[in-house]
């Protein structure tokens, strides 16, 4: 790819990381993906401006990536550069009592770590989530009960085009698990939550009671994108492909979790092509046998 030299030089002069060649199944929670030309760690919002236009005017293929759980990348990688909004920009800090603003690489478990030392409730439900709170937004991911539309008041993105805007939740048309942002390349930068005053052993007791029902009841111990299959309206995925004997299914070394029916998980050296073929066999033989039509949740890159 072109022009790499000299947005190696910009990366350096931004405080950013590029790594060339990159295998994505390193950045991914399937452990799945093969290489992009470029993956850069943004450290700053200025620097993934100067980024954005650069690529923009060089006509380089660009997206962004956060902690990479709802992604499947295909074997032939991405041809672009990926911008990684990870570690290096997830500062998160009090903006008043009850606002809390995070920069958009913070993990949902550290901004409700976060809420909890300051005895502020609301994050409960969310903070076993493995993404990213930009992520999050994103999709507007949710969990027992509760979603990001819960405790957003507002969010700053670049646009494609490297401007920058601050929005309201009001604006952000979040529904389930979408918001104005879904299939745009808009990046979200920071995002002000607005949580309770609360008791810290109560808040405490129901992270922990929560994660111990992700752990028993979720493959965490297999690489996953977590739900591969949206909720269809009226049903449960997990239902139905359980009803349906997909439970331990597999292709390669994609497999239908034999503990969850919703996660379709990698075993050991599962492709990109492995997980396609299997959930095409899963909805499938859902929609023959029930007659409801699942789609996948996770994002394709390729
Ligand atoms: C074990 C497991 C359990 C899970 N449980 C749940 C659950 O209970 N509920 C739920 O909703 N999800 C769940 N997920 C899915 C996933 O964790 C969420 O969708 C999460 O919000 C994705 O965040 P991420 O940072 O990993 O995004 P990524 O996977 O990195 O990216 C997903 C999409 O968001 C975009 N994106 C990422 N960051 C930004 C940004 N800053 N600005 C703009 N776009 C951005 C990317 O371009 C991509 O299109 C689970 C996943 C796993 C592996």
């Amino acid at each position: 790819m072109r022009d790499l030299n000299e947005l190696a030089s910009y990366c350096k002069n931004y405080d950013c990381v590029m790594l060339k060649d990159e295998p994505l199944k390193n950045h991914t929670t399937f452990r799945i993906g093969g290489c992009c030309n470029a993956l850069i760690v943004i450290s700053n919002v200025k620097a993934l401006q100067k980024l954005v236009v650069f690529c923009n005017e060089n006509k380089i293929p660009w997206m962004v990536l956060g902690n990479g759980s709802n992604v499947l990348v295909s074997d032939s990688g991405y041809d672009g550069v990926i911008f990684q909004l990870g570690k290096s920009f997830s500062k998160i800090q009090m903006q008043s009592e009850t606002l809390i603003s995070c920069e958009s690489g913070a993990l949902l478990s550290a901004a409700g770590h976060f809420a909890l030392d300051k005895s502020l409730t609301g994050m409960e439900c969310l903070s076993g989530i493995p993404g990213t709170i930009g992520g999050a937004l994103y999709m507007n991911a949710g969990a027992y009960g509760s979603d990001m539309s819960n405790v957003v008041v507002s969010a700053e993105f670049i646009y494609e085009s490297g401007n920058i805007k601050t929005i309201t939740k009001e604006e952000m048309e979040l529904g389930y698990r979408k918001s104005i942002f879904s299939g745009t390349r808009c990046i979200i930068t920071k995002i002000i939550l607005k949580l309770e005053k609360g008791k810290y052993s109560d808040i405490k007791d129901e992270m922990d009671s929560l994660m111990r029902q992700r752990r028993a009841k979720q493959p965490l111990e297999l690489p996953s994108a977590g739900s591969t299959f949206k909720r269809p309206v009226g049903n449960y995925a997990s239902f139905l492909i359980d009803q349906c004997g997909l439970k331990g299914a597999s292709v390669g070394d994609a497999q239908v979790s034999t503990k969850h029916a919703g996660f379709v998980v990698n075993t050991g050296h599962a492709t990109c092509a492995n997980v396609l073929e299997l959930c095409d066999f899963v909805i499938e033989t859902v929609k023959e046998k029930t007659g409801y039509e699942l789609e996948l949740e996770p994002i394709i890159i390729k």
